[in-house]
């Protein structure tokens, strides 16, 4: 590796790792990270020459697969070129990110603010959306993930929030999930409606004027990939406008690509006031988020400061490797691959093993994003336990499948340039797991 020095074997750097690394979400002394030297396309390794096939994405961000060749060369490009310059200057390869970017949105946005990852990206979504309405309050769902920044944790619904809630104005609401309804609901379309009401009652219970944002992920990820119930976020974008908050969609996951569209929110038919990115904007290649902004919204700005902003803030090799990762995504057609992946191969192939095995409660997703919720009994629904999933986790991985597991889910999610064949792999791999358990 050039004249760095750095381990090369795969006890070095776990002694390393262990003895210097403190990792993310985890008691340290039971933590047990993978050891990965390289990857390529779909595929990682470590220094023994053990190879997974990936069908997690890391965190869902390596749409282009690893090393992807028009990334790589954009990054070195830039690095030769400028590597670091400050947020306050005009920068000819942010300018054209930027723009590049906004050739994905809806209409009517011309703006984006850069930030470092997803998080922060929402954070400065709800910060505008406070300054432009002078409200404080933002809803949210129960189940959704939204980072673990101040204001983003607490936005978030799940239970990482729990031992983070110290910003205020934080409401959350059950959103739509028919195969746990929280509302008794017999149908999707059921289950849209009384989602809709219930969040209506709260804005309402919480007083409008107090609601700056309603802020959800066009297709909650982490919490289980759920598709919206058709119709569900038009109702949500009605009852915005009609009490005056501002809508934020976080494509953070869902966005550039995974769900088979270029943002989610293209399937959806609605315009929010505010988008947030990160992850698949450029792969995780460097990390990179931000916010797309509305004309509206950035005109409040035009005269007034807007407070807020980072170091790194459109950071040159972030920038580039946006561009290379668009590069690549257009001229290679890979939001329509995925698009087509989830339609002929991912969804028809999940749903066959849906049919064969009791332990599948429900398979559900688009494009390259897939949940298989198992659970131990059908009829009841009751989860499968953390010990099988434990189990399932270890036996993927022993034949070589990296998988993405969260709770009683196996999420299914390669990148986005998984082939038809490493799909069949994959899915193989997963119905012999099954089938073991
Ligand atoms: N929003 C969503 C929907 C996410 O899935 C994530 C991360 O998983 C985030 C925000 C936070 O992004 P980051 O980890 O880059 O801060």
């Amino acid at each position: 590796m050039g004249s760095m020095t750095v381990p090369s074997t795969n006890a070095e750097t776990k002694a390393l790792d262990k003895a210097h690394v403190l990792h993310s979400w985890s008691a340290q002394a039971s933590f047990d990270p993978l050891v990965i030297a390289g990857g390529l396309g779909c595929q990682v390794w470590d220094f023994e020459g053990t190879r997974w096939l990936d069908f997690s994405s890391q965190l869902v961000n390596v749409n282009v697969g690893y090393q992807h060749p028009t990334v790589v060369a954009a990054i070195q490009e830039q690095a030769g070129l400028l590597a670091t310059i400050g947020p306050a200057t005009a920068n000819a390869t942010r300018s054209e990110a930027a723009r590049r970017i906004l050739a994905h949105a809806p209409h009517g946005f011309s703006k984006v603010f850069f930030t470092n990852g997803g998080a922060d990206a929402n954070e400065n979504a709800m910060r505008m959306a406070r300054l432009t309405t002078g409200r404080d309050k933002v809803v949210s769902h129960y189940r959704s993930y939204h980072g673990n920044t101040g204001a983003a944790i607490v936005a978030t619904g799940d239970w990482r929030r729990v031992p983070n809630e110290f910003a205020r104005g934080h409401v959350h609401v059950f959103g739509p999930y028919l195969y746990r309804s929280e509302f008794w609901a017999t149908s999707v379309e059921e289950e849209g409606a009384r989602a809709l009401h219930h969040l209506e009652r709260v804005i309402q219970a919480e007083g409008p004027d107090s609601i700056a944002a309603i802020l959800l992920e066009t297709v909650p990820g982490t919490a289980g990939i759920l598709v919206p119930p058709p119709g569900y976020l038009a109702g949500v974008r009605e009852l915005a406008d009609r009490y005056g908050i501002v809508l934020i969609l976080d494509e953070v996951m869902a966005g550039f690509g995974r769900t088979g569209s270029w943002l989610a929110l293209d399937q959806e038919g609605v315009v929010p006031d505010l988008i947030t990115f990160a992850k698949g904007v450029n792969s995780g290649y460097v990390p990179v988020g931000g916010v797309m902004v509305s004309d509206r919204i950035a005109h409040h700005f035009d005269d007034r400061v807007f407070p807020g902003g980072l170091t790194y803030s459109g950071h040159p090799l972030a920038a580039a490797s946006i561009l290379g990762t668009l590069d690549a995504m257009e001229s290679e057609g890979i939001v329509e691959h995925a698009a087509e992946i989830g339609r002929d191969h991912l969804g028809p192939q999940l749903a066959a093993l849906g049919e064969k095995h009791d332990l599948v409660g429900e398979v559900r997703g688009r494009g390259v994003f897939w949940a298989v919720e198992l659970v131990a009994d059908r009829a009841t629904r009751q989860p499968l336990g953390a010990g099988e999933m434990g189990r399932l986790k270890k036996d993927l991985l022993h034949r070589g499948l990296l998988p993405f597991i969260q709770d009683n889910r196996l999420h299914v999610v390669p990148p986005l340039v998984v082939t038809a064949d490493e799909v069949a792999r994959g899915v193989q791999i997963i119905d012999r797991a099954l089938a073991a358990l």
